[in-house]
């Protein structure tokens, strides 16, 4: 069900509830005002007819029959009965008592001294009349057909005037839930425009004050995250691709030259070197890819175990040792842990070890003398572990872009190396809640931290 028929609908139940409600207090209240009026009028015909029969000695019942027919003031179909305290009756306008005037009804009168109610479309009061020497009890009906007609068209008003209601707030309803979800309807039609093409699009954001504005503008600020990580993911693909052709063309035309087949064993084995090297580094290329498609994969969260940060240092250091023996890196702990738990962090082992292999490479490559310094340290909080070098430095203008896919600052295109690198430390840092600072002087060197939040703070 749309929505807006949905508050119209609840919209007129709340109002249908509430005629309803008002509709029937009035008519209670209507019958309650006409009953007791009604009965007050019969109680003073009651006691006008007792005060003449027992007062007036001139008064013989008869006449009293003849003068209460003749009256003006005579209700519709009225009966009046008189019982003495012996409960004979002493006097009646009509000749058959009806049998629900009984000495049951009597006895109640006597105990309360007044009593009224209504059956079979009749009013009814029932009281008891103080004599000079005795005591009466009166009984006096009539049918208030004016009144019960007027309740009845009452009645028949107020049940048009419920339907006409109801009918009226449906459609208000329907009109100002329509007119308050236009602007969501308008959303609507322009958020069906856009696509992954057209992610620069915008919503109109209104007024810019209410709800539906609000939605709006999240709706757009979305849209900017959305363009933004299409056009990285764009150019990520582009470098990606541009990378992966330079050694994809040197490999082809360096085939084509072989395949003359003029060249002698020695050239033809340089050839092979040639294309094993850049073989090599289309390898080291698509390794580095890899490394940044898992560093962002969040399910590595899943795997997440309690580790000593220092196991994952000496872990990469061994390994980058291993590949590069003319690497020379110093570990060193910047103080003494108060405890085992000081230094342990909850992360993904293999994780951890690339991020500290490419920061001390990184560290060991651009210094001339091939060497790294490794600190590790604590606060309260965080595991703290700096990387410095003394080597080329990073430009003051690069420092903001080298975390970027495939950025390489001018003063280290002489090295090896794909700018991929520093990417996947700060997406292995993003899973690991840590941050990544550098602090860099050009010719003097650099300084890498990284925090990571302890386990046992
Ligand atoms: P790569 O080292 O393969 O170029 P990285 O992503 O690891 O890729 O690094 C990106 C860039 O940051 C490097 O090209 C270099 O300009 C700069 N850089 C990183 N670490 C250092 C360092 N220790 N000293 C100087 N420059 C560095």
């Amino acid at each position: 069900m749309k929505i807006r028929f949905k508050i119209a609908l609840q919209f007129s139940l709340i109002a249908a509830f509430i005629l309803l409600a008002f509709s029937v207090t009035i008519y209670l209240r209507a019958d309650y005002v006409r009953h007791r009026n009604y009965v007050d009028r019969l109680k003073k015909r009651a006691v006008t007819t007792a005060r003449l029969l027992v007062y007036v000695k001139e008064f013989t019942p008869k006449m009293l029959k003849l003068l209460d027919r003749n009256s003006l003031s005579r209700l519709n179909d009225e009966q009046v009965f008189i019982f003495n305290h012996s409960d004979s009756l002493t006097f009646s306008n009509i000749n058959k008592i009806p049998s629900n005037i009984n000495i049951a009804l009597l006895d109640k009168i006597k105990k309360k001294k007044e009593i009224r109610f209504q059956e079979n479309g009749r009013e009814y009061v029932g009281l008891v009349f103080e004599g000079k020497f005795e005591t009466f009890i009166v009984v006096a009906s009539a049918i208030d057909s004016i009144g019960i007609k007027d309740l009845k068209s009452l009645s028949e008003t107020l049940l048009i005037g419920f339907l006409a209601g109801i009918f009226v707030v449906i459609i208000a309803g329907i009109f100002f839930a329509s007119e308050s979800l236009k602007p969501i309807q308008s959303i609507n039609q322009q958020v069906k425009k856009i696509s992954a093409q057209h992610l620069r699009e915008r919503v109109n954001e209104g007024n810019g004050k209410d709800e539906i504005a609000e939605l709006a503008m999240n709706f757009n600020r979305m849209l900017e995250r959305l363009n933004l990580a299409f056009e990285q993911q764009r150019s990520f693909v582009s470098q990606a691709s541009h990378e992966l052709r330079t050694p994809l063309a040197a490999i082809k035309s360096e085939i084509q030259l072989a395949q003359d087949g003029t060249q002698s064993i020695e050239e033809y084995k340089s050839v092979l070197a040639t294309l094993l090297i850049d073989t090599d580094r289309l390898i080291a290329l698509s390794n580095g890819l890899l490394q940044l498609a898992r560093s962002m994969e969040n399910e590595n969260v899943d795997n997440f175990i309690p580790l000593h940060i220092e196991e994952s240092i000496f872990l990469a250091n061994s390994e980058l040792k291993m590949a590069k023996p003319d690497y020379k890196t110093e570990v060193h702990f910047d103080r003494v842990p108060i405890d085992e738990n000081s230094t342990v962090v909850s992360g993904n082992e293999i994780l951890l070890k690339n991020l500290f292999l490419n920061l001390i490479d990184n560290a060991c490559k651009y210094s001339i003398d091939q060497s790294a310094e490794i600190r590790i340290g604590f606060d309260q909080k965080f595991v703290i572990v700096k990387i410095s070098d003394s080597g080329i430095g990073i430009p003051e203008a690069s420092l903001e872009k080298i975390f970027s896919p495939f950025y390489r600052a001018d003063n280290a295109i002489q090295a090896n190396g794909f700018g991929i690198g520093l990417s996947v430390t700060q997406s292995i840092l993003k899973l690991h809640h840590g941050t990544i600072d550098v602090q860099s002087a050009v010719n003097k060197g650099s300084v890498f931290s990284v925090k990571i939040p302890r386990i046992y703070s």
